[in-house]
């Protein structure tokens, strides 16, 4: 297939990489000036805007960071909406607002075009190893056309509904355990230095447990090395959780977990470091603790 990317930042890089690698053209474009070489070196096609990517592309596929980017890149000056030719199909890989995901899929469909959201979960190691698990909402016509392309990036792939922002609401309960585990992790080994135990042998142990997860096994890790580097930004955690409580407000539902780790997060961000993986919470526990999880410091 002809297949456009539109951001290749850290999760778009490797995915477009795998449908490259699955023998489709790729069709780029990003803000940022330097698309991945290897990408190029492959024999992907520069475009200089979006709606190049889309005048080129039969599937136009997104992943960039929040609800505003996508609209941008939709809908903006030079947006993929002015290049799209009827029948051709946009995915939404980007993790955003599920009540505006129904607004652009309306729009697009009106140009004749099928639209599904089809937000990941993984993280970047998913996103490397092909092993995304992809939560899709929208036609079952357009799932099928896209299953080849979700086969080569993703390990589970689930039509959640055929209603556009099904995916996303999928999406928003998948960041509702992420964010509060990340936080309940903290929490744990935060505790367990303050009371002078070795966090690092705690994890360990837990590990066999029914404490076990892949988010005390990565991001418990994580705080024990002190290495913040991202991964998934706190930023972006925040984002997400901001779409949760959203929706929450919205449907009425009472999240006490998911409010709570928002204002930690808020917090974090509020301390200039919305840049960091959102593993880096437990150094607001840290402080407010006086204590410190990792031997090397931060
Ligand atoms: P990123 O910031 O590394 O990459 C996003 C890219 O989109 C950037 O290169 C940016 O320049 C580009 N971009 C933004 N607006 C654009 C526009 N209008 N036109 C063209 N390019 C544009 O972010 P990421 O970590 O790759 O995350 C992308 C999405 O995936 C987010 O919605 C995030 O929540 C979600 N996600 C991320 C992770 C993770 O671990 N990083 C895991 C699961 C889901």
């Amino acid at each position: 297939m002809k297949v456009g990317f539109i951001g290749l930042g850290i999760m778009g890089a490797p995915m477009a990489g795998h449908l490259q690698a699955g023998g489709h053209a790729l069709f780029l474009h990003d803000l940022a000036p330097d698309l991945p070489p290897a990408l190029l070196a492959g024999g992907a096609v520069a475009c200089a805007s979006n709606r190049a990517v889309a005048e080129q592309a039969d599937v136009v596929i997104l992943m960039v960071p929040d609800t505003p980017d996508t609209e941008a890149a939709l809908f903006g000056p030079d947006g993929a909406a002015e290049g799209l030719a009827a029948g051709k199909l946009v995915i939404d890989m980007s993790s955003i607002s599920p009540t505006a995901t129904a607004d652009f899929a309306a729009r697009i469909n009106a140009l004749g075009c099928l639209y599904l959201d089809a937000p990941v979960s993984g993280g970047v190691v998913g996103a490397e190893n092909a092993s995304l698990t992809i939560m899709v909402g929208g036609p079952q016509e357009a799932f099928d056309r896209a299953l080849p392309l979700f086969e080569l990036m993703g390990g589970t792939m689930t039509l959640i509904g055929t209603r556009n922002g099904d995916g996303q609401v999928c999406k928003a309960c998948n960041q509702i355990i992420v964010g509060v585990t990340v936080q309940a992790v903290a929490e744990a080994l935060v505790l367990a230095a303050k009371a002078g135990a070795d966090p690092a042998k705690v994890r360990q142990a837990l590990m066999g447990g029914a404490a076990s997860s892949m988010i005390l096994e990565n991001h418990g890790a994580r705080m024990l090395e002190g290495n913040f580097e991202p991964g998934f930004r706190a930023e972006l955690q925040q984002k997400d959780l901001n779409v949760v409580l959203s929706a929450a407000r919205d449907l009425g539902v009472v999240l006490p977990l998911a409010a709570t780790a928002e204002s930690l997060y808020n917090a974090l961000n509020a301390r200039g470091q919305s840049k960091t993986d959102h593993s880096a919470v437990v150094t607001v526990l840290e402080d407010l603790a006086s204590c410190q999880v990792s031997p090397k410091g931060r």
